[in-house]
């Protein structure tokens, strides 16, 4: 964690922002960069200091090193993780704060990005697992046509919520004969998702949290697909099957991601059962649960009653427990993390919702 505050007057940066400058390594030592003054702005501190990249003339100020870089309103940032984790979807935000629901929407979105880029930085280097549990966490998008699941690991020694994926999914279970004729009407229109996608997204989880081990137990469900998941994977694998119809309690092998599962329905307004607040898009939805995960694993504890430590703090990550305030402190460049590719996706905005008609993607330039 850095200490010096960015509007602090010894602060200096400590790389160049520009992606395409040789000085934006943090590893480039002797970077040539000289202050060129003030702006000022409405917001407080009103006076923001400017710098100048000497080798790649690109001018810059302290607040391009701040997550709330280029908006009006930089309260709302760290504001927006305590209140979409205390389970209130976005229009009672707006109400809330006295901004437009598209703020929100928009400002969502950025600190959805922030958290993909927080937690792959955090756990960078951590030792992997031995014992997770995985499971499919069912919701919807759009409407109750389009369901998808997304597919959580979880750490069963400190409770870390250690990565996600998603597939969209063909809707099942009990139908009208209108439903059924109408999900065929869509299907025409919109094409079947994948049959496979269940296989595929679980195995790109897992390569992601494997990463690096050689042995790891992995606890799921008798969900068909997971055994085909976990072939090919490159380490030695013990997988222990629990029934989906055991009872859900303490002594349940699937404990830790049924809680889990608990905690992400009752802490976010767009799964909550009979909801009016469910997602719109899977990548929406996808940066959201990024909120959560780092929500859940660095500020809130891991379980509610005697007990004062984070599942990061469990896992070595972190020596205490870090406010919203401090997650957001720091503006973090996608071009110094590495992403999992499917959470690079959600980063650009690439994961789409065929239905929508128009997916807006993240492309912009010097925003994150
Ligand atoms: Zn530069």
């Amino acid at each position: 964690m850095h200490i010096t505050h960015i509007h602090h007057t010894d602060w200096q940066p400590p790389f160049c922002p520009n992606p395409n400058c040789r000085y934006h390594s943090h590893l480039q030592p002797g970077w040539p960069y000289k202050r060129i003054g003030y702006y000022t702005r409405r917001a407080t501190p009103n006076r923001i200091r400017r710098f100048l990249c000497m080798a790649c003339r690109r001018s810059f100020s302290c607040q391009t090193f701040a997550a709330e870089y280029w908006l009006k309103r930089p309260d709302i940032l760290p504001q927006l993780m305590t209140k979409t984790c205390g389970g209130m979807a976005n229009r009672q935000i707006a109400r809330d704060l006295h901004v437009s629901p598209s703020t929100v929407d928009r400002q969502l979105q950025r600190l959805g990005r922030h958290c993909l880029l927080f937690h792959a930085r955090q756990v960078d280097g951590m030792s992997s697992p031995s014992d997770i549990t995985i499971d499919g966490f069912e919701s919807f998008e759009l409407s109750q046509y389009y369901p998808f699941h997304f597919h959580l690991a979880v750490d069963n020694d400190t409770g870390l919520f250690l990565s996600f994926t998603d597939s969209p999914l063909r809707r099942k279970g009990r139908m009208t004969g209108y439903q059924k004729r109408r999900r065929l009407e869509l299907e025409d229109l919109h094409g079947r998702p994948d049959p496979k996608a269940v296989r595929k997204d679980v195995q790109e989880l897992l390569e992601i949290v494997t990463e690096g081990a050689e042995r790891m137990t992995i606890r799921s469900d008798d969900h068909r697909s997971y055994p085909h998941a976990m072939r090919g994977l490159p380490c030695e694998i013990t997988h222990l099957v629990t029934s989906s119809k055991e009872r859900r309690t303490r002594s349940n092998p699937l404990f830790e991601i049924n809680l889990l599962d608990l905690f992400i329905r009752h802490s976010s307004g767009g799964h909550m059962r009979e909801t009016i607040a469910w997602p719109k898009r899977r990548n929406a939805s996808a940066l959201r649960l990024a909120i959560f995960l780092v929500w859940r694993n660095w500020v809130n504890w891991r379980w509610q009653k005697r007990c004062r430590g984070t599942p990061a703090m469990l896992a070595g990550l972190c020596d205490r427990a870090l406010t919203a305030a401090e997650i957001v402190r720091r503006r973090l460049f996608p071009s110094q993390v590495d992403l999992p590719r499917r959470w690079a996706e959600y980063y650009r905005g690439e994961v789409e919702t065929p239905a929508l008609g128009v997916n807006l993607r993240h492309e912009l330039k010097y925003a994150m």
